[in-house]
């Protein structure tokens, strides 16, 4: 399997070439609403999981290279942060491509000198707190023994002094847990001290691996952003993309893009730049062989990883 993979339709980005430095759920944390696989094994070591060599070599000869994308972003299947050539391969990426760079992390480790250093030529970073409590983090993020919300929060204040690009800060929001109005107070107090440039509001959209985790419904997420005060954004629907018809898709791409996230049929197709009917085409073959499986969630129809 290739590390890259797309471009990907975002809610949060619009289109977005993914760059994927870690294997399959290589995260200290394994969120409740993770739609990766479910892990009791945290892992916290930085290390060289696949070399920049290897991520750019990909990246000269991927054939989307020209597609209609303006991100190309670090995520997929694990931390990036994780990965401890991630600031080398920030920076020749953008010697060799005009595209902007965006890297989504679990913050836990800006609090390392280090990785803050290592993103400073990113554009954008995604960082990502989901609770300010300490018994809320711990039952949504289930992170590494011993880990506090506050270490995450003092990690983003430090970054966002040493960090002149944006930061678009998430809050992931799970029905129940952690939006409640005493957990969205804290949240107030948190971003008056960490300013980032927007707060996205996220919520549980796609699968899940664990069950009886809900999404919050719109009409609240509304009111939660009402009361962050300003440069917050509810996530909505898929933004609209240029016409289809452009791109091609292959089985091998699919199953990159599957392993890094569920997708519907809608998403494969804006993502592939082809027609429903021929991402129809490869999802059929895909189960047929039983590469790829059916999961329903919140009335929409996903195709996942896995048999
Ligand atoms: S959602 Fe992200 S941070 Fe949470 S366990 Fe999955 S990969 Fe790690």
């Amino acid at each position: 399997m290739g590390y890259i993979y797309g471009p990907v339709v975002s809610r949060r980005l619009g289109m977005s070439l993914g760059i994927d430095v870690v294997p399959l759920k290589t995260c200290p944390f394994n969120c409740i609403y993770c739609q990766l696989a479910s892990s009791s094994k945290k892992i916290t070591k930085r290390k060289e999981y696949v070399s920049a060599e290897q991520i750019l070599d990909e990246f000269r000869k991927f054939p989307s290279q020209n597609a209609v994308y303006e991100w190309i972003t670090f995520s997929g299947s694990g931390e990036p942060t994780l990965n401890i050539d991630l600031g080398n391969m920030i920076r020749e990426i953008k010697k060799i491509s005009s595209k902007k760079v965006c890297v989504i992390t679990n913050s836990l480790f800006l609090k390392m000198e280090e990785v803050r250093h290592d993103l400073l030529e990113a554009d954008l970073v995604m960082p990502s707190l989901d609770a300010v409590s300490q018994d809320i983090f711990e039952r949504i993020n289930r992170p590494f023994e011993g880990v506090t919300a506050e270490e995450i929060i003092e990690g983003l204040v430090k970054f966002r002094m040493e960090f002149f690009n944006r930061i678009w800060l998430e809050i992931m929001l799970v029905k129940g847990i952690n939006d409640t109005d005493r957990e969205v107070e804290k949240f107030a107090y948190a971003i008056s001290r960490i300013k980032p440039d927007k707060i996205h509001l996220n919520t549980v959209v796609r699968p899940p691996i664990e069950k009886n985790v809900l999404p919050v419904d719109r009409f609240t997420l509304i009111k939660i952003a009402d009361k962050l005060g300003k440069n917050v954004n509810v996530i909505g629907n898929l933004p609209k993309i240029p016409e289809l018809g452009y791109g091609e898709i292959s089985s091998a791409g699919l199953l990159s893009l599957l392993e890094s996230h569920p997708a519907t049929l809608d998403e494969i197709s804006v993502s592939f730049g082809v027609s429903v009917q021929d991402a129809a085409r490869i999802v059929e073959e895909l189960i047929k062989i039983r590469k790829i499986k059916i999961k329903r969630f919140e009335n929409k129809q996903y195709y996942i990883f896995g048999s």
